[in-house]
C-alpha cells in the first residue's frame, strides 16, 4: 500500500521545484522552500482532520485526497460492513433459536464445545436458573454435579444424564445432549421427578400383585400337593377340597378388585349419557345386605337416610366405594359394634354419605396415603381380615369419577368416619327421576 498517490507526489515535486526556482530567482530560496514545506504540511493536516472526523461516524465514503487515508478508510469500512453483517446473523441466529425453543416445556441450552452457555429459551430460566449473565458462562460449573459435567465435556459415551437438581430439593433432572454442529451442542433438560416416581409406583406395583398372589397361591400349591397322595380317604380329601376356597376366594377378590380399579384409572370420565339417578338409600340397603355376616362378625348397623336425592353416577361403580366403606368399617371395629351409615342433604353444598364405626381407628400419620394401592395400616393384620388393601383405592377413583371426594376422620381406639361429599351438579331430586 502507497501512501502517495502519483498525482500527489508529482503536485509535490512541481512545488518543490517552484519554490527552488522562485528561491534562486529572488535570493530567498530559504523562506520559499519553507513557505512549500508549510503549504504541504496544512495541505495533510486537513486531509487528516477531516479522517479523524469521519473514522468517528463512518458512515458516507469520505472525500479524502490523500491515497493512504483513502486506503485506510476503505479497509475500515470494509471491516465495519463484515461486523454489522456478522452481528445481524448473530441476532438473526438468536431469535431464530429463542423461536424454535420458546415453545419448548423442557429447557433448551446452546452450549460451544467446551460446555460455554451460548444461548437459552424460557424454560432453562425456571429449571436450570439461567439468567442472561450466564451467558459465556460454563453450564457444568453452574449445575455442580460430576455426571452433568461428564455429559457436557464429553467424557462419556452416553448422551443422557440424570441427576439431582442443585436448586429445588427432590427434583430429579435428566439431560440429554444433542450435537448440531462443530463444537456446538443442544442440551435439552427436563424434570423427571414425576416420571420416575411413575417408575417406581409401577415397579412397587407389580411387586405388590406378585406377592399378594403368592400366598394364596402357596397355600393352594400345598393342599394340591396333599391331594396327590394316594392313601387319602374321601373324608379327608373332601376336607382339603373345602380349605382350597378360602385362598381362591381370596386370589378371585384381588383379580376382581384390581380388574375394577384398572378400569376406574384407565376409562375416560363417564359421559353424561351414561349416568342414571342412583338410589343411595337402596344403594346402600343392598350393600349392608351383601355383606351380612362378612367374617362371621355381627355388628350393629344403624342407617340415618334422612335425604331423598339420588346421585347421578354409575350404580356398579358407586355401589362398589360404598360396599368396601362398609366392608371396612366392619372389618375394623369389633364384634357387636356400631356402625352408622347416613346420607344427609347440605343445601347448597350438596349432599354427604358417611360411614363411620367405633373400631380400631386410624393414626394421624397414616391417612393421607390410605387411598394408595396395597397401603395398609397394619399388613399382616389387614391380610388376616381378608383385604385386598385396593378398596379405599377404588372408593377414591369412583368418588372422583363422580366430582366427588373422599374425607376421612379417625382416632386410634375410637373409631373412624369416613365422607363421601357430592356437589349439587351431581345431584337430583327423586321426583323428577
Ligand atoms: P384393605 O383391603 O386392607 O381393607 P383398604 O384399601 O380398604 O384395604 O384399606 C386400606 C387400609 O386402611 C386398611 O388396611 C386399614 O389399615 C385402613 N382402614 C380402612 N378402613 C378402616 C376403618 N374403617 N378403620 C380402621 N382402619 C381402616
Amino acid at each position: 500500500m502507497s501512501l502517495y498517490s502519483r498525482k500527489e507526489l508529482l503536485t509535490a515535486v512541481v512545488l518543490a521545484l517552484a519554490a527552488i526556482a522562485v528561491g534562486l530567482a529572488f535570493g530567498i530560496l530559504g523562506w520559499t522552500l519553507f513557505a512549500a514545506a508549510a503549504a504541504g504540511l496544512v495541505y495533510q493536516h486537513r486531509d487528516l482532520r477531516k479522517f479523524v472526523r469521519w473514522a468517528k461516524k463512518p458512515l458516507r465514503r469520505p472525500k479524502l485526497a490523500n491515497e493512504g487515508l483513502q486506503q485506510a478508510s476503505r479497509s475500515l469500512r470494509r471491516s465495519l460492513k463484515q461486523a454489522r453483517r456478522r452481528t445481524h446473523e448473530a441476532l438473526q441466529q438468536t431469535s431464530h433459536f429463542r423461536g424454535l425453543t420458546a415453545a419448548l416445556p423442557d429447557a433448551a441450552v446452546l452450549v460451544d464445545g467446551e460446555g460455554n452457555i451460548e444461548n437459552f429459551n424460557n424454560a432453562s430460566v425456571a429449571l436450570l436458573h439461567l439468567n442472561r449473565k450466564d451467558a459465556g458462562n460454563n453450564l457444568g460449573a453452574l449445575l455442580r454435579h460430576p455426571d452433568a459435567i461428564e455429559l457436557l465435556e464429553q467424557q462419556t459415551p452416553d448422551d443422557t444424564a440424570e441427576f439431582s437438581s442443585p436448586f429445588v430439593e427432590g427434583q430429579r433432572l435428566e439431560l440429554r445432549r444433542v450435537p448440531v454442529a462443530k463444537n456446538q451442542d443442544l442440551i435439552l433438560a427436563r424434570n423427571v421427578t414425576h416420571l420416575n416416581r411413575l417408575l417406581t409406583m409401577r415397579q412397587d406395583f407389580v411387586a405388590n400383585v406378585s406377592h399378594e398372589l403368592r400366598t394364596p397361591l402357596t397355600v393352594i400349591v400345598g393342599y394340591l400337593e396333599a391331594m396327590e397322595e394316594e392313601a387319602l380317604d374321601g373324608a379327608t380329601l373332601r376336607k382339603l377340597v373345602r380349605k382350597l376356597n378360602s385362598p381362591t376366594h381370596r386370589m378371585q377378590a384381588l383379580v376382581d378388585d384390581l380388574l375394577m380399579l384398572t378400569r376406574l384409572e384407565s376409562s375416560p370420565a363417564p359421559e353424561p349419557r351414561d349416568l342414571v339417578a342412583v338410589d343411595v338409600q337402596q344403594l346402600v340397603h343392598s350393600a349392608v345386605e351383601d355383606l351380612a355376616g362378612l367374617a362371621g362378625k355381627r355388628h350393629q348397623i344403624n342407617q340415618r337416610m334422612s335425604c331423598a336425592l339420588r346421585v347421578l353416577g354409575i350404580e356398579k361403580e358407586l355401589h362398589s366405594a360404598c360396599s368396601n366403606l362398609i366392608a371396612n368399617a366392619i372389618k375394623y371395629s369389633p364384634q357387636g359394634g356400631n356402625i352408622n351409615i347416613s346420607w344427609t342433604d347440605g343445601g347448597d353444598d350438596g349432599a354427604t354419605l358417611e360411614v363411620s364405626d367405633e373400631g380400631v381407628g386410624i393414626a394421624p400419620e397414616h391417612l393421607s396415603r390410605l387411598t394408595e394401592r396395597f397401603y395398609r395400616v397394619d399388613m399382616a393384620g389387614a391380610r388376616v381380615r381378608g383385604g385386598t388393601g385396593l378398596g379405599l383405592a377404588i372408593a377414591k377413583h369412583v368418588l372422583k369419577r363422580h366430582n366427588s371426594q373422599l374425607q376421612i376422620e379417625s382416632e386410634v381406639g375410637k373409631g373412624s368416619r369416613f365422607y363421601c361429599h357430592f356437589r349439587p351438579g351431581q345431584l337430583q331430586p327423586q321426583e323428577s327421576s
